[in-house]
C-alpha cells in the first residue's frame, strides 16, 4: 500500500470511529415542475445511495416518501415553499425528521395519482437526483384536449367560412391542417444557456407560442404545442403527441450553442437515415438527443416499445418532405437572421423520428453568441422569427398541398 492510500485508509477508520453515518448524504437542491401532464419533484443530492420508500394513501389522497440515511437540512425543508397554488396535483407538502436518519415527505394531493419514482446518475450540471413524477390516473388525451381548446377558440372568434389552405391546382383540399410545434427542452433540462443567463427552454417556448398565434390566425390552419409550460417532455413523447393530434408536420424549435462565441446564424435540420451530412450536424443531434438524460426519463415498457417501433419504420418519404419544408423555412428565416448553413442539414435527431410526419428542427440563432443572445431575448425579434417560420410553413403547404386524408375533423 502506498503511503497516500494508507493515510486515506486511516482517515476512513477515524470517521467510522466517530460514528459518522456511512452515507453523509446531503440534499443540495430541490425543484418542482408543475404541469398539466404531470408534476415532477427533483431532489438533488451530493452522494449516491439515497434509499427511499413510497406509500400511496387514500381518503384523503397522500403520497408519503421516506428518505433514508438523511437528516433534514434547510434546502430540503424549502420544498414546502416550492409548491405552487396552481399545481394540478399537489396541494401542499409536509417535511419532517421522522426517524433520526429518515426524513418523511407527505404530499397532500389534489387528485388520485400514479407515482413514478426513480433515480438518475449525475449528468451535465446535476449531481445525483431522486425524481418523483406524479401522473394523473387517466392520462390526458392530447387530441381531445387540443380539440376542446380549438373549439373554445373558435367560439370566441368569428369562424372562417371556407378554409382556403392549399386551395391550389386540381387537388383542392378543404381541411384543417395541424402543425405540431415543439419547444425544445423544459423543466429539469434548460437547454443551452447564454452568457447573460438566457435559457434556451424559455426563449424557444416564447417563440413557439408566438408562432402558434401566427398559425392559428391563418384560416384552415391550427397549431398544437407539445409543451406549453416549463416542464420536461421526453423526446419520444413529443413525437407521440404529434402523432396523437394527427399533425401534418412538426417543427421543433431550439437555439444553438457553440464553444466559440463567434458562431452565428440560423439553421434547419431534418432526419437522416444514413448518417449525418456533416460532423457538426452529428454533434448537434447528439447534443439535442442528450435532452432525455438531462431532463430525466424513466423508460417504461410501452415507451421503449414505441421508440423501437418508430426506429424500425421507414422514414424515406418523410425525409424527402422534411427537406422541402426545411428549405421553405430557410428561405423565410434568412429575412430575419443570417443563415449558419444555406442548406438543410441532416442527422439522427430523435425528435424528428415520426415516420409519417414531415419534421424539422430549427435552430433559431446561437444563444452562445452575445449579439444573437440579445436578439433572442428581444420580443420584437421573437415575433419576427415566429412570422418567418409561419411564412415558411405556409410556403411549404402552398407547394405541397396536404392530401385529403380521412382525418378531417
Ligand atoms: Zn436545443
Amino acid at each position: 500500500m502506498k503511503r497516500r492510500d494508507l493515510l486515506l485508509a486511516s482517515g476512513a477508520t477515524l470517521l467510522l470511529g466517530l460514528k459518522t453515518p456511512a452515507h453523509a448524504l446531503a440534499v443540495v437542491a430541490v425543484r418542482v415542475w408543475p404541469a398539466p401532464d404531470y408534476t415532477r419533484v427533483a431532489i438533488e443530492h451530493d452522494t449516491p445511495g439515497l434509499s427511499y420508500k413510497t406509500h400511496l394513501l387514500t381518503a384523503p389522497d397522500r403520497l408519503v416518501v421516506d428518505l433514508e440515511g438523511l437528516t433534514l437540512n434547510p434546502t430540503l425543508r424549502d420544498l414546502v415553499a416550492r409548491i405552487q397554488a396552481n399545481d394540478p396535483y399537489i396541494a401542499q407538502v409536509r417535511v419532517g425528521q421522522f426517524l433520526p436518519t429518515t426524513v418523511r415527505l407527505v404530499f397532500d394531493l389534489k387528485q388520485t395519482i400514479r407515482p413514478s419514482v426513480f433515480t438518475l446518475p449525475p449528468v451535465a450540471q446535476y449531481q445525483h437526483r431522486l425524481v418523483l413524477d406524479l401522473y394523473p390516473i387517466e392520462e390526458q388525451d392530447p387530441l381531445l384536449a387540443f380539440l376542446k381548446g380549438y373549439e373554445e377558440q373558435q367560439a370566441s372568434t368569428p369562424a372562417p367560412t371556407d378554409p382556403p389552405v392549399a386551395a391550389r391546382g386540381p387537388a383542392q383540399v378543404h381541411r384543417l391542417v395541424t402543425v405540431a410545434l415543439d419547444p425544445g427542452h423544459g423543466g429539469e433540462d434548460p437547454g443551452a444557456i447564454g452568457r447573460r443567463g438566457t435559457r434556451e427552454k424559455d426563449v424557444v417556448l416564447r417563440i413557439a407560442r408566438l408562432l402558434k398565434k401566427e398559425i392559428d390566425r391563418e384560416p384552415g390552419m391550427r397549431a398544437f404545442l407539445t409543451r406549453d409550460g416549463d416542464y420536461f417532455v421526453p423526446l419520444s413523447r413529443r413525437v407521440q403527441k404529434a402523432r396523437q393530434v394527427r399533425a401534418d408536420l412538426m417543427v421543433s424549435i431550439h437555439a444553438d450553442a457553440w464553444v466559440s462565441p463567434k458562431a452565428r446564424g440560423s439553421s434547419v435540420y431534418a432526419l437522416s437515415d444514413r448518417g449525418a451530412t456533416s460532423a457538426a450536424a452529428r454533434w448537434m443531434a447528439q447534443k439535442e438527443n442528450s435532452a432525455d438524460g438531462i431532463g430525466g426519463v424513466r423508460l417504461m415498457g410501452k415507451d421503449s416499445q414505441l421508440a423501437q417501433t418508430l426506429l424500425d419504420m421507414s422514414t424515406t418519404a418523410q425525409i424527402k418532405d422534411s427537406l422541402k419544408l426545411g428549405q421553405a423555412v430557410l428561405g423565410q428565416m434568412k429575412r430575419v437572421n443570417s443563415l449558419h448553413k444555406q442548406q438543410v442539414e441532416q442527422a439522427g435527431f430523435a425528435v424528428l423520428r415520426a415516420p409519417d410526419i414531415p419534421s424539422i428542427l430549427v435552430e433559431t440563432a446561437f444563444i452562445s453568441n452575445p449579439q444573437e443572445e440579445q436578439r433572442l431575448r428581444d420580443h420584437g425579434y421573437q415575433q419576427e422569427m415566429a412570422r418567418a417560420l409561419a411564412s415558411g410553413i405556409k410556403a411549404y403547404f402552398a407547394q405541397n398541398p396536404p392530401l385529403a386524408k380521412s382525418r378531417m375533423m
